[in-house]
């Protein structure tokens, strides 16, 4: 069995020297590739030198609404620079977040716009932060289209009433770890109703743990709060599988299909 983690943060400083081992482990497990989303433009460098170390990691350069702020004033013209240099690369993760302290829709628009407006001039798919401003995600890639390639609702926790409305747009869907918590039960239900063939699964690592009981132990587990890590697509792919009635192995499969339809091989 294969299985990529189609969204993941492996940059981030919290997986340390643990890293290594951790992507080897996976590979026993059958996860062969990672799409690691950068966030900020201070990590664009350091997701493209992690790419150039491991096999199997693919990148994704965009600007975080958590940390889009702090761009440069160049930052547009460096991201395109960006996307030139590596012709594999995704857009993302970028996006809309009325969830977060202090946040400034007008600003998240213009920076998630001109994204979009990249993937389609470069013809990349481009991977979508959403909390709470689903109608407005909605407006922004009506008025500015993707590529056709179709883009990624990473994490989706959209409404139901709007999912056949995103089906119609091109979206995908990625389902992590986080939702097998009991209290996510209604996004578990909602993904019964997405088309197989644009479900992904991502672990959105190191964030988005799974229960404690549930997570595969794969880390030396340091602090208090429980660290995700990749391994954890598997669960992601149990359970999609479970809820629909199909052998794990079986649905990875039409799982990869739908990552290299949307990303490319
Ligand atoms: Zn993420």
């Amino acid at each position: 069995m294969r299985l990529t983690d189609a969204h993941c943060h492996l940059q981030d400083a919290r997986f340390g020297a643990q890293l290594p081992a951790a992507l080897a482990r996976c590979r026993e497990l059958g996860l062969t590739r990672w799409m690691v989303n950068a966030t900020r433009e201070s990590d664009w460098e350091n997701v493209a030198a992690l790419a150039k170390t491991h096999p199997g990691l693919r990148c994704s350069f965009g600007l975080h609404p958590w940390w889009q702020a702090q761009r440069s004033a160049n930052w547009l013209a460096a991201l395109e620079e960006c996307l030139t240099r590596y012709p594999e690369a995704g857009i993302g993760e970028t996006g809309l977040d009325r969830w977060m302290e202090g946040f400034d829709m007008e600003d998240q628009t213009a920076v998630l716009l001109e994204h979009l407006k990249l993937s389609r001039q470069l013809n990349r798919a481009i991977t979508l932060h959403c909390l709470r401003a689903w109608p407005e995600l909605a407006a922004c890639v009506k008025r500015c289209p993707p590529s056709k390639r179709g883009f990624l609702l990473h994490s989706f926790s959209g409404p139901q009433t709007m999912l056949a409305q995103w089906v119609d747009l091109g979206a995908y869907f990625s389902f992590s770890p986080a939702f097998l918590h009991p209290k996510k039960a209604a996004i578990r239900k909602l993904f019964k109703h997405i088309p197989a063939e644009r479900l992904l699964v991502e672990s959105d690592a190191p964030d988005m743990a799974p229960p404690r009981e549930l997570a595969v132990a794969l880390l030396e587990q340091t602090e208090e709060r429980l660290l995700n890590h990749p391994g954890n697509v598997v669960l992601c792919l149990n359970a999609l599988a479970a809820d629909r009635g199909l052998a794990p192995e079986t649905l990875a499969l039409q799982l990869e299909q739908n990552y290299e339809r949307l990303f490319g091989d």
